[in-house]
């Protein structure tokens, strides 16, 4: 299976690297030259442009930050649209909104005869270069099948979740659980430092109880030691919280929580933070 790979970022160079380790004929591009040589070293052909990819593979992966982002990639001049012929597929394991997934989708389907498949993950940087991410998968059974084999060179699991756009669904549950969890043990650590209890305590005093969760154990070092260095930017909170909220209205429900942590994200931008890491409320743990 010839594959393409366009998004070469944190995320995305990893993700390649591991295709080309397990024998997948790789051509890439990315707008950005500085990060070719490392995967070109590695085997990988470099295209011009997306289109260039797309008349070259038999499936298109796209990595990239966000929905304008996927939609310019995929419909602009020289995109992979143009270089797309039927039965061909396009992976999207971006974490997009919901409802630019449907309608990359139903675009591809209608204009090309191109299958499509939301497929975002979760598990980070070291998550992506040891293989281990977890990948949320929207699409067509016959479809995610097909792939089976490619997700788990990638991932750890790789889970079908629902039609396109189930996949963004479930990332975006994911980053609302994520967010709105590291405000509550950052603010709670805030609480125990300012009346003089040591929150390296609390946590070990409540870490085994109903209060201790995976963002608990993962980020706890890091928010004790005041270490702000991503990671998760910022930025990119805000980007899936402002798609999660987007959604929500979109189809009539409401999210207080999320409202909430997303304007502690905007507090910290405001601070000049948004390339840093977690909440503001840390900042009160200096
Ligand atoms: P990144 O900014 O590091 O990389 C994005 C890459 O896409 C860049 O190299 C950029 O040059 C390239 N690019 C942008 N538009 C392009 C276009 N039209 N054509 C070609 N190349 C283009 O981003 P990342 O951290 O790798 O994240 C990618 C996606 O994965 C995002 O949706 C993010 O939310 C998600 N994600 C990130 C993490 C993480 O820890 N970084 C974890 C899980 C999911």
């Amino acid at each position: 299976m010839k594959v393409g790979f366009i998004g070469l970022g944190i995320m995305g160079k990893p993700m390649a690297m591991n295709l080309l380790k397990a024998g997948y004929e790789l051509t890439v591009f990315d707008f950005n030259q500085a990060v070719f040589a490392e995967v070109a070293a590695a085997g990988a052909k470099e295209a011009a442009s997306g289109q260039k990819v797309a008349e070259q593979t038999d499936v298109v992966i796209t990595m990239l930050p966000n929905s304008p982002n996927v939609s310019s990639a995929l419909f602009a001049d020289n995109g992979i649209a143009a270089g797309l012929t039927a039965g061909q597929t396009v992976i999207d394991m971006s974490s997009i909104s919901p409802v630019a997934s449907k309608q990359f989708a139903q675009r591809l389907q209608d204009d090309y005869q191109v299958d499509f498949l939301d497929a975002p993950v979760s598990g980070g940087e070291p998550g992506a270069i040891d293989g281990s991410i977890a990948i949320m998968v929207g699409g067509q059974q016959r479809v995610f099948d097909k792939f089976k084999e490619l997700f788990d060179v990638l991932g750890g699991s790789a889970t079908l979740v629902g039609g396109v756009g189930a996949g963004n669904i479930t990332k975006l549950a994911n980053q609302m659980i994520v967010a709105i969890n590291i405000a509550a043990v950052s603010e709670a650590y805030s609480l125990a430092k300012k009346a003089n209890v040591d929150p390296e305590s609390v946590y070990h005093a409540i870490r085994g109880g109903l209060a201790g969760s995976a963002v608990m154990e993962q980020k706890s070092a890091k928010i004790l030691a005041g270490d702000f260095e991503p990671g998760f930017r910022v930025e990119l909170h805000i980007k899936d919280l402002q798609n999660a909220l987007d959604t929500g209205h979109e189809i009539t429900v409401s999210t207080p929580f999320t409202a909430l942590a997303m304007e502690v994200m905007q507090s910290l931008k405001a601070y000049g933070l948004e390339k840093k890491t977690i909440v503001r409320l840390l900042i009160t743990m200096k």
